[in-house]
C-alpha cells in the first residue's frame, strides 16, 4: 500500500468562514493536512485557541494592537507576526507546501504574489485576488510552475470537471456557473427598492460572511465569480455563463465542444472544495455528508434575471474590457455594500453606484503592475463614495 503525502498548509484568514471550514478539514483528514501557519485580522481569542489546538508555531495577527494580547494567550515559543509584512512572511514560510488565501479585500494580493515567488502552491478563496489581478497571478504562477487551486465552490467544481480533459478554449464551449439566486430570486423588480439589510443577510442555502451574503443577494458575488473563472481557466469572457440553481447541489458545469456537459455535485459545505484543493489530485475518505439523490428527487434550473440584477451584465462588460475595470467593479461594489450596511444606500443603490462609477472612470491596461491596479482601486472607491454622498 502506498502512503499519500501530507500537505503542510498556511491559512491566511483562519478565523473567517472559509478559515474555520479549512480547520474542520484539517481535523477530519489529519493524515493528509497539517496546519503550519495561521493568520487572522483581529479575532485574537479564536486565533489563540487555533494555535493551541493545532500546535502552530508561526502566527500572524494583522491588527498590531492585538499582538500583546495574543502573546499572553499562546505558548512562549510561538513566533508572532503582524500586519501586511507578517502576512507576507507567513505566505513564504519555509516549511509550507501550500498557502490558503481567504482574506477579505485587497490585503491578500501581496502575500499571494510572494507565495508564488517562494514556490508555494496556492488555494485561493479570496475572489478579489483573481478579479483584480488574475492575469498577473496566473502568468506568474505558470512561470513558477506552481498550482493554483480554486476554493470557491463553483470554480472548484469546474476545476474538478476539467480533470482528465484538455481544458483549453478549443475544447470547452462554456463554463456554466450555478447561482442560488439569493434571497430575492423571485422578488418582483419593483419590490427590490424596499429590501432591508436583515432580508439581504438571509441566504437560502449557504452560511457565509456578511459581505459575501449581500453580494449573493445582489448577484455581485456571481459577477465576481464570472471574472474569476475567466482568469482561472483561461476561457474568453463571453463563454462564461450563469444558470440559477436554487438548491445549490450542482456547484457548476463545463460544456465541451461536442455538447457533453460535466457537472460536480455535493451537499453545500465548503469543506468539500477545501479538501479537494488540499488533497488534489487525490481523493480521500472523510466524514462529510453524502448526497441522497433519491431524496433530492429533482434538480431545478432557471435563467438568471439579467435585467433585474445588473451585477451580471456589468461583470461581463468589466471582464470583456479587462485592464483595471474588474478591479474598479470590485472596489465600487465594496464601498456600495458598506453604504447599504450603514443605511446610506438602498438595495438597488448598490448596483446603481457601481454602474455610475464605471461610467465615470476610464479603465487602463496594467501590464503586470500591482501599483496601477491599486491606484485604480482607490480611484473607484473615491468615486463611488462621492456618488453615494451626493
Ligand atoms: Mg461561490
Amino acid at each position: 500500500m502506498f502512503r499519500m503525502s501530507k500537505k503542510r498548509v498556511v491559512i491566511l484568514g483562519s478565523t473567517g468562514s472559509i478559515g474555520t471550514s479549512a480547520l474542520k478539514v484539517a481535523r477530519d483528514i489529519p493524515d493528509r493536512m497539517e496546519v503550519v501557519g495561521l493568520a487572522a485580522h483581529s479575532s485574537v481569542e479564536t486565533l489563540a485557541a487555533q494555535v493551541l489546538e493545532f500546535g502552530v508555531r508561526d502566527v500572524c495577527i494583522f491588527d498590531e494592537s492585538k499582538a500583546a494580547e495574543l502573546r499572553s494567550l499562546v505558548p512562549a515559543g510561538t513566533r508572532i507576526l503582524c500586519g501586511l509584512e507578517g502576512l507576507c512572511e507567513l505566505a513564504t514560510l519555509q516549511q509550507a507546501d501550500m498557502v490558503l488565501v481567504s482574506i477579505i479585500g485587497t490585503a491578500g494580493l501581496k502575500p499571494t504574489l510572494q507565495a508564488i515567488e517562494a514556490g508555494k502552491d496556492l488555494a485561493i478563496a479570496s475572489k478579489e485576488i483573481l478579479v483584480m489581478a488574475g492575469e498577473v497571478v496566473m502568468s506568474r504562477a505558470a512561470a513558477k510552475g506552481i498550482n493554483v487551486l480554486p476554493v470557491d465552490s463553483e470554480h472548484n467544481a469546474i476545476f474538478q470537471c476539467l480533470q482528465g480533459h484538455r481544458g483549453g478554449a478549443d475544447q470547452v464551449s462554456r463554463l456554466i456557473l450555478t447561482a442560488s439566486g439569493g434571497p430575492f430570486r423571485t422578488t418582483p423588480r419593483e419590490q427590490l427598492t424596499n429590501v432591508t439589510l436583515e432580508q439581504a443577510l438571509k441566504h437560502p442555502t449557504w452560511k457565509m460572511g456578511r459581505k459575501i451574503t449581500i453580494d449573493s443577494a445582489t448577484l455581485f458575488n456571481k459577477g465576481l465569480e464570472m471574472i474569476e473563472a475567466r482568469w482561472l481557466f483561461g476561457i474568453p469572457m463571453e463563454r462564461v455563463d450563469v444558470i440559477v440553481h436554487p438548491q445549490s447541489i450542482v456547484h457548476s458545469l463545463v460544456e465541451y465542444t461536442d455538447g457533453s456537459i460535466l457537472a460536480q455535485l455535493s451537499s453545500s459545505d465548503m469543506c468539500f472544495p477545501i479538501q479537494y484543493a488540499v488533497t488534489w489530485p487525490d481523493r480521500t475518505l472523510n466524514s462529510l455528508k453524502r448526497l441522497n439523490l433519491a431524496e433530492i428527487a429533482s434538480l431545478r434550473f432557471e435563467a438568471p434575471r439579467w435585467d433585474d440584477f445588473p451585477a451580471l451584465r456589468l461583470a461581463r462588460t468589466a471582464g470583456l474590457t479587462g485592464g483595471t475595470m474588474p478591479a474598479m467593479y470590485n472596489a465600487a461594489n465594496e464601498v456600495a455594500v458598506q453604504a447599504f450596511v450603514d443605511g446610506k444606500l438602498s438595495f438597488p443603490g448598490i448596483w446603481q453606484t457601481v454602474e455610475q462609477t464605471l461610467a465615470n472612470l476610464s479603465p487602463r491596461p496594467y501590464n503586470g503592475s500591482l501599483d496601477i491596479i491599486l491606484e485604480d482601486d482607490a480611484l473607484a472607491r473615491a468615486e463611488a463614495a462621492r456618488i453615494i454622498s451626493r
